[in-house]
């Protein structure tokens, strides 16, 4: 097509100008009320970190989201989609330290610049329910929530291992522990220390965490087993066993108790209780022990405990094996951990691949008490570690099956008092307590003569105090706030102090999109009804590094608020989504690297619509998307050739209206052809399998087919109606991922019924989503002998006299005689011959 002069696409203009119209009109993007009848549909994504710039990975989850709201929109139903801001956290103190702004001032002016660019980017979000939750009327609520969770016992305090930096005075968060050392004192090893810290019990949901997710069938397999690994319920029996001279019981965790006769060494952590008891007296084990610990600490702090080179030292003390009696020695192990399972294995070289390592490595005995199901006992190379096989060598045991022989020795552990039959989960307590400013204050008081006392629900919130020095030394800069610190204890009136710490940010991510739903009630977190008529979330959209923390901390919160008669479903969101990174020249893009690109710079050289659509279509949404300029500016252009088709024939369209269409034929019923197969291909994406990359493609295969006979079309080859019907379904099409252009060519069109977004999702006609042509194989007595083409939706006649007129069908046939001719309409013709 010649360039059109005239209708120059210009999205510095068209974008804009709509812009300012949507903003003029807040109720286009908001949800009807929950009674207006239409079905509803949640759909959401994971709400930003205020940074102060959105980057290109933003642009991408929230294009997706936004084309599938808009598209649900089209479709008539009621759509809630909501943005809000995680807005608390670390970067704001970091910020205050190093520009002395204030974090709330540095936050506020972030999530300002950051909903600039959310408008200028088009994104469709009802800002009437926004969330922010630094502000006390969202924090009120998690304390409100941390009161009644402490209420059922799911909060509890305990003494747990921090990262200790000495320069600092201070805790770091796991996040300013940089190889080990302080993330500002870079000669600084961080040390472990036991703090007094909150926790949330969630693992009295463990099961119920781990069940939920075979229901999940519409969460993405790979985050669904991410969740089963962190949860990691593994079943086991505890076994006490005896120490030789002491009244102590050394309690061992073991999933195969089965083993227990070929057990040749007790294994305990160097922070062992018993330990600390033997070393007591002994001033040599004690140094052995403060190295192993050492060891471990080092390990722990880079992350693997797992790969620790293992080393151990003997006791000179003696475990009793309830079962047999025998004694086997103690010995203190750097790779058994305190605080998993019971700090005490029971090590079984023979059977075990960590045992065999650690008792070739020291010379203790290795014993065969498993025999292979089809092999010689003595032809088994050891450690044998399957499941599959006999018990030998362990007393009346011998004989039974491994999983027998479990049942069995976990009943007499039961009956004879000395262990048990249990579940244990990886999944540990959620650790909630932060010794930071900038979070949720937890609404606890300490009195010297009550203990802990909660704050009284009508005294929240606990407000987090203006004015902080920020100077990340010297412990929690909530407790250098006298005012804040310094209250009257409600119980018994006299002085007492507030709690200091405060709530781990995960907690205000837990719920946020549960508020959405009545963002301004300042009686409730929300109305029951109304979080009832929008829940679970119909999609959920987010980066695959929230997974595991994010979505089981939002999974187990839901469950917490059912158990408060708050809500009825059990599960957040019914189908979850996680979408690729967006990575430059191979790397995820980052400031270090230098290869970030600005959404900014994108919109204002190739217009939001472009840089959105282009977010879709360069990549299918879960995979990584490698961000190529070119490939905007392609999309850019292909744009600007819609707008200058629809401009160039929306007089004849306009005109149209109206006019009853012929029954398509020839160039017509091509085009049309091609338009419901375009409009049937996406609509099937739209409703799950999100191929938008092939979709924005379809469209430009689609817009290549009319302008390729453009010289018919101006020569009006083409009847107007078709071409109305052409140019309008385009635009439909277009409207989720280019919704400014969309826009434009909407009302240029005629705007008939107002917004695009309220216009009927154009529907696909299954008379013209068919091929054209089908292609049938013949057979001769069974045999496949040819396929032929024949129109589609002929009849059998038709396509018996295409058979018969084939060369290779009549050479087959000649000299013979054709007995019975069967035809399948649409699938086969069958020839019988004599
Ligand atoms: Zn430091
Ligand atoms: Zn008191």
């Amino acid at each position: 097509m010649a360039e059109d002069k005239e209708h120059r696409y210009d999205p510095a203009a068209i974008e804009p100008k709509w812009q300012q119209r949507w903003a003029a009109d807040p109720k286009l993007y908001a949800a009807d009320p929950i009674d207006s009848g239409k079905p509803k549909y949640y759909v959401l994504e994971m709400l930003p970190y205020p940074s102060g710039q959105l980057h290109m990975g933003h642009v991408r989850n929230y294009a997706i989201g936004d084309a599938l709201a808009r598209h649900m929109w089209m479709r008539g139903y009621n759509v809630l989609h909501p943005m809000g801001w995680d807005a608390f956290g670390l970067p704001a103190e970091n910020a205050a330290l190093k520009n002395n702004t204030p974090p709330r001032q540095w936050t506020l002016s972030n999530i300002a610049g950051m909903k600039r660019q959310f408008g200028r980017l088009g994104m469709g979000f009802d800002w009437a329910t926004e969330v922010t939750t630094c502000l006390p009327e969202y924090y009120r609520w998690n304390q409100w929530f941390f009161l009644r969770m402490y209420e059922r016992g799911l909060v509890y305090r305990k003494k747990s291992k921090v990262n200790w930096c000495p320069e600092c005075a201070t805790v770091l968060a796991n996040e300013q522990v940089i190889d080990g050392r302080c993330w500002r004192h870079e000669d600084t090893l961080v040390e472990q220390r036991d703090l007094e810290q909150w926790f949330f019990r969630i693992t009295a949901y463990a099961q119920e965490l781990l069940d939920g997710l075979d229901k999940l069938d519409g969460w993405p397999e790979k985050v669904r087993t991410m969740q089963r690994n962190w949860i990691g319920r593994s079943e086991g029996t505890e076994v006490d066993f005896g120490v030789g001279n002491r009244p102590e019981k050394i309690r061992v965790f073991t999933t195969r108790v089965d083993t227990i006769f070929g057990a040749t060494s007790v294994q305990l952590a160097p922070e062992h209780a018993l330990v600390t008891a033997l070393a007591a007296g002994d001033s040599g084990l004690r140094l052995q022990v403060a190295q192993l610990l050492e060891e471990q600490k080092k390990a722990r702090e880079a992350g693997d405990v797992g790969a620790i080179e293992k080393h151990g030292v003997p006791t000179g003390h003696f475990a009793i094996n309830p079962y047999s009696g025998e004694s086997i020695p103690i010995w203190v192990a750097n790779y058994v951990l305190s605080d998993y399972g019971t700090g005490a294995i029971m090590s079984v070289p023979g059977h075990d691949e960590r045992d065999f390592e650690f008792a070739v490595k020291y010379g203790i005995s290795v014993r065969r008490v498993i025999a292979p199901a089809n092999l010689a006992a003595e032809e088994q190379e050891l450690p044998f570690s399957s499941e599959d096989g006999v018990l030998i060598n362990s007393g009346e045991y011998s004989g039974l099956s491994c999983h027998e022989a479990q049942k069995k020795l976990q009943e007499a552990a039961a009956r004879g008092a000395f262990g048990e039959a249990t579940v244990t989960f990886r999944l540990k307590d959620w650790g909630v307590s932060r010794q930071r400013y900038w979070g949720t204050p937890i609404p606890m008081i300490h009195c010297e003569r009550d203990g802990i006392v909660p704050v009284p629900v009508d005294q929240l919130p606990v407000l987090l105090p203006d004015h902080v020095e920020i100077t990340q030394q010297g412990g929690s800069p909530l407790a250098r706030v006298p005012e804040f610190v310094n209250v009257t204890c409600p119980k018994c009136g006299g002085p007492a102090r507030r709690e200091t710490d405060t709530m781990d940010t995960f907690v205000d991510s837990s719920w946020y999109f549960y508020r959405y739903t009545d963002a301004k009630n300042s009686n409730a977190p929300f109305d029951p009804a109304i979080a009832q008529h929008w829940f679970p979330i119909d999609q959920y959209i987010g980066g695959v590094e929230h997974a595991i923390l994010h979505l089981i901390y939002s999974r187990f919160w839901t469950r917490m608020m059912r158990d408060l008669g708050l809500i009825k479903n059990n599960e957040p969101a019914t189908r979850q989504f996680s979408q690729g990174m967006v990575i430059k020249d191979g790397a995820k893009m980052s400031k270090s690297k230098g290869n970030v690109v600005s959404p900014d710079d994108m919109v204002a050289r190739y217009g939001a619509d472009a840089t959105r659509a282009y977010a879709l279509f360069a990549a299918p949404p879960d995979r990584d998307l490698d961000w190529q300029e070119d490939g905007v500016a392609g999309v850019s252009r292909f744009l600007g050739r819609v707008y200058r088709l629809v401009m160039k024939y929306s007089p004849v369209a306009r005109a149209a209206k109206g006019t009853a269409p012929e029954p398509p034929a020839g160039l017509s019923l091509k085009l049309l052809r091609k338009l419901h197969q375009t409009i049937a291909k996406i609509t099937l994406d739209f409703e799950g399998r999100w191929h938008f990359n092939t979709d924005v493609a379809a469209i430009m295969e689609l817009v290549n087919e009319i302008q390729a006979v453009d010289a018919q079309l101006a020569a009006s080859e083409v009847p107007a109606p078709v071409i109305r019907e052409l140019l309008i379904t385009i635009v439909l099409l277009l409207a989720p991922f280019a919704p400014y252009l969309a826009a434009e060519l909407w009302e240029e069109l005629g705007g008939e019924g107002g917004a695009v977004l309220r216009a009927p999702w154009p529907p696909s006609n299954p008379d013209l989503t068919r091929e054209d042509e089908l292609e049938i194989p013949v057979q001769i007595n069974g045999k496949l002998v040819a396929v032929i083409r024949v129109p589609a939706g002929s009849a059998a006649g038709v396509m018996e006299a295409s058979a018969l007129a084939d060369e290779k069908i009549q050479s087959r046939l000649a000299g013979k005689t054709l007995a019975k001719v069967i035809v399948v309409p649409g699938k086969t013709v069958n020839l019988v011959v004599k």
